[in-house]
């Protein structure tokens, strides 16, 4: 990709390090759900996943280059280690996309060397170059991240860089792997770069960074004021520990500020051209997406995707907003995608009607996939008076969660009340077709479920978490809950809704169950030497 000093490269690592975040972990399908959305929300670079990592990485990425890596589609890029085994993997992972990018990482800090690598710094210089030539003999885009940069003595990253370029790479990644840095410390690692390594001009400079002290995304735009021209970041800012740099933040910051940050002009320049190419509609959209398939909330009082970002409870407020929205408004709504003129269904509406609606949500089903999507809309029209987006998502982000699934529910029955012992019958089917029911008691309706599930299921797991919430507003509005399981110190997650929150609970601890189940069933393809990668 040519480098343009008026362009900022986004790329989504929603599906690399965003999935890392403990009980975020995403089927196959729900990849590709989101995949596909980042694609509309124009993107320019997916990282898809670590495809060394297992096989089931390894397909998702594939997938993801087959369905969404078209001539006019966003580069697909997988992780890799610097080792051959896995820059091998990860060409024949991306190869089916029309564009396609190997990134590979080796430390440059010198407790990494030593305590995890034990290898020399002249060795260093040697392997880089090494393997992002290795690289760039199977794809023509290869981005090369010094590890732990942050820790690392600057003159001898400036070497690694150098090599690293000289061999082929085009996209040189700074990252903040803890979370470290400070806004002035950060660019000036950058300024240092661009001014120390001679052949910089021949590479766009990225950043990845997160956010334990809340940093990621001052650090990365004052790495734009100093050069950078790639950001790594994910949607809702998900990712290991407090996460990365949130992408809507970045770009809003980018957008609304745009005078600010354009390198040609001055902060009087009226309008000039957006830095980055992303589609601001579809951001909203893509949020929802992401929270749902998930299962990571996100926080009411979040910037610019929170429930709360437009929202105004004070009537001084709302006054100045009806008088004139630039009052207390920064950015008009619409921009990200919410609109004030909500289209809502009913028990009227046709098939083309609920499948028009789903696809300007982002989701687009044929076939058995809407057929199951527009019964689930029919059955909960009988019980809802209105059918509102949020239902509408949590019908299919429901459905997406059980394709592939182990175990599904068929059935949940439950009897409670004062002076009654709460009791629930469930029945499961499993994927080999065998139908089991159970009866269990409790201390209230969602314990006797779990315990009923739990029976059935019979693998050992503890339940970390349990939030209802309204998905809606109204007495008849969906609950919809979010379920935690915990085994051998890995996280699960499900969610689900249902205007029954008990009905709720059984499916977010069914999906959850089949998280953890797949999970077990899909060992890595080599244990010994694959950690995730820690970038
Ligand atoms: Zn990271």
């Amino acid at each position: 990709m040519a480098k343009d000093p008026g362009r900022v490269l986004i790329f989504d690592t929603t599906l690399r390090d965003g999935e890392q975040s403990p009980g975020a972990s995403l089927n196959l399908d729900e990849k590709l759900a989101i995949a596909q959305q980042l694609s509309r929300l124009g993107v320019d670079i997916i990282e898809a996943g670590f495809p060394f990592a297992s096989p089931g990485d390894f397909d998702a990425v594939q997938r993801i280059a087959t369905a969404v890596g078209s001539t006019d589609g966003p580069i697909i890029c997988g992780l890799a280690r610097a080792t051959k085994g896995d820059i091998k993997a990860c060409a024949e992972a991306v190869a089916p996309a029309a564009h396609k990018r190997i990134h590979t990482f080796l430390a440059t800090s010198d407790i990494h060397l030593e305590h995890k690598l034990r290898k020399s710094r002249a060795e260093v210089l040697q392997i880089v170059p090494e393997m992002v030539a290795y690289a760039r003999s199977l794809v023509e885009d290869v981005e090369f991240s010094c590890e732990d940069a942050g820790r690392s003595e600057p003159e001898f990253m400036y070497e690694v860089i150098e090599a690293a370029i000289n061999a082929g790479a085009s996209t040189i990644n700074i990252p903040d792997t803890v979370g470290y840095s400070t806004p002035a410390e950060f660019g000036g690692l950058i300024a240092g770069i661009n001014q120390h390594v001679p052949n910089i001009n021949q590479a766009v400079i990225s950043v990845h960074g997160h956010n334990d002290l809340g940093l990621a995304v001052a650090n990365f735009l004052e790495a734009v004021k100093h050069g950078a021209r790639q950001l790594e970041c994910t949607i809702n800012g998900i990712g290991e520990r407090a996460g990365n740099a949130s992408l809507e933040e970045l770009v809003m910051a980018l957008h609304v500020r745009r005078s600010y940050f354009n390198p040609f002009l001055g902060r009087e320049a009226a309008n000039p051209e957006p830095l980055t190419a992303i589609r601001t509609e579809e951001i909203y959209k893509t949020s929802r997406l992401v929270s749902n398939l998930t299962g990571m909330a996100v926080q009411p009082n979040k910037a610019i995707v929170g429930a709360n970002a437009f929202a105004h409870e004070s009537g001084i407020h709302q006054d100045g907003v009806l008088k004139n929205r630039l009052t207390y408004e920064i950015i008009d709504a619409r921009t990200i995608g919410l609109s004030d003129n909500r289209i809502s269904l009913g028990k009227l509406s046709g098939r083309s009607a609920v499948r028009a609606r789903l696809e300007e949500l982002g989701y687009t089903l044929s076939g058995e996939d809407l057929d199951d999507a527009f019964a689930r809309f029919k059955e909960l029209a009988d019980r809802k008076r209105e059918i509102t987006d949020r239902d509408l998502e949590a019908i299919v982000s429901d459905h997406t969660q059980q394709l592939q699934a182990h175990y599904q529910l068929l059935g949940v029955q439950v009897s409670c009340g004062t002076n009654l012992q709460p009791t629930a019958t469930v029945t499961l089917r499993t994927i080999d077709g065998k139908q089991r029911s159970v009866a269990s008691i409790g201390t209230g309706p969602v314990d006797a479920v779990c315990g009923a599930l739990n029976q059935l299921v019979q693998v050992p797991n503890e339940l970390v978490e349990f939030s209802v919430k309204s998905v809606t507003e109204g007495i008849d509005a969906m609950g919809e809950v979010t379920i935690r399981l915990r085994q051998n110190g890995r996280l699960y997650s499900g969610h689900a809704a249902d205007t029954d929150v008990v009905v709720a609970a059984a499916q977010a601890f069914v999906n959850a169950l089949n998280r953890l189940v797949s999970s077990l069933q899909s060992q890595p393809l080599h244990p010994q030497q694959t950690p995730l990668p820690v970038l």
